[in-house]
């Protein structure tokens, strides 16, 4: 290996680029975070824009551990797609105009000197994440599926991740799994996220206000000064009890069910992971309703319950962890 690719002995930077904000973690060879950095991600300002401040977010943590742009062997980065990981090029991303084709992983190489940089869906890194370093340690066929503003997905088999054939394989949030259901952020209708993510619960929540229901939450928000229903708040609420949250969540934890049969009867996994903000601020109380539910369509009844549904572990890092192990496994490839 030319030695200005680096090597597998020395820090990684990992970095869960988000809609809103983009969080790099400087990573040592044993997997400990040895600083981090946040900054908001300005999406809507443009690719440009957007590789500058994931640069300087990078540049911010490897100083946070002391550390020099040289010392650090390789950085992984989540991006928006569908992307093309090998290439590094984010092919399309829907939200986001003006990302066509780009060459991102080259991009945010020549704002970092040069230095090697790999990107994947923030989604499959997490689920990596979780794989190598959290839920999923000792097992060898996963799939993660983190629920937060949108749902994805990813698969590990064979303790490999499944990138699938067109590289988008894991897209559980776009499962239709309502026909005709609700209108998706990816203009298809009945897909998954568009009635279990928490913009769905959050959807339906108001739309039960409006129609003159009573909910804690209108007095909830008013307490905090706040607008929108955060995972914290509709763990609250829910925790309280409050029969339009309850009856709006258990819409999404019946339906979240259904494709966690779906998932078993498919893949056969040991494990399903589930995570992400709305999963992380409800805890198991959220969990056991799915569990009911998955193992009640899973079609081999015998097996059922000896696959495991449990809740992630690394919180939000597990996108940037997956991404640092995923740094250095392609280090060790190429
Ligand atoms: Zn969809």
């Amino acid at each position: 290996m030319p030695k200005d690719r680096g090597t597998n002995d020395q820090p990684v930077v990992g970095v869960d680029l988000g809609g809103t904000k983009v969080l790099a973690g400087v990573v040592s060879p044993t997997n400990e975070i040895l600083a981090t950095a946040k900054r908001a991600t300005k999406a809507e300002a443009g690719v440009d824009v957007v590789v500058e401040r994931l640069a300087k977010t990078v540049r911010d943590a490897v100083s946070g551990a002391g550390l020099e742009l040289g010392d650090i062997a390789a950085v992984c980065s989540a991006a928006p797609g569908p992307l093309d990981p090998e290439a590094g090029i984010v092919r399309n991303a829907p939200n986001l105009p003006g990302w066509d084709n780009v060459p991102f992983a080259r991009l945010v190489s020549e704002g970092l000197g040069g230095l090697p940089v790999f990107i994947e869906n923030d989604v499959n890194l997490g689920t990596l994440g979780e794989f190598v370093l959290g839920a999923g340690q000792g097992y060898q066929n996963i799939v993660g599926i983190f629920v937060g503003t949108g749902i994805g997905g990813g698969i590990i088999l064979d303790g490999k991740l499944w990138q699938g054939t067109h590289k988008t394989a894991g897209e559980i949030g776009h499962a239709v799994v309502l026909a005709d259901g609700p209108v998706c952020s990816c203009g298809s209708r009945g897909c998954l996220e568009s009635v279990a993510s928490r913009t769905a619960i959050e959807r339906d929540i108001w739309l039960g206000i409006k129609a003159g229901r009573e909910s804690g939450v209108t007095g909830i928000l008013k307490r905090d000064n706040r607008q929108r229903l955060t995972s914290s708040i509709l763990a609250e609420a829910y925790a309280a009890t409050d029969p339009l949250v309850t009856e709006v969540i258990g819409r999404a934890q019946f339906y979240l069910g259904v494709c966690v049969a779906n998932i078993i009867n498919l893949i056969d996994p040991e494990l399903v992971i589930l995570g992400g903000g709305v999963v992380e601020a409800l805890d198991d109380s959220f969990l056991e309703p799915i569990r009911r539910t998955a193992y009640q369509y899973t079609l081999n009844k015998l097996d059922a319950k000896s696959i495991e549904i449990v809740p992630a572990k690394l919180g939000d890092n597990s996108a940037l962890l997956g991404a640092a192990v995923y740094a250095r496994q392609r280090l060790a490839r190429e």
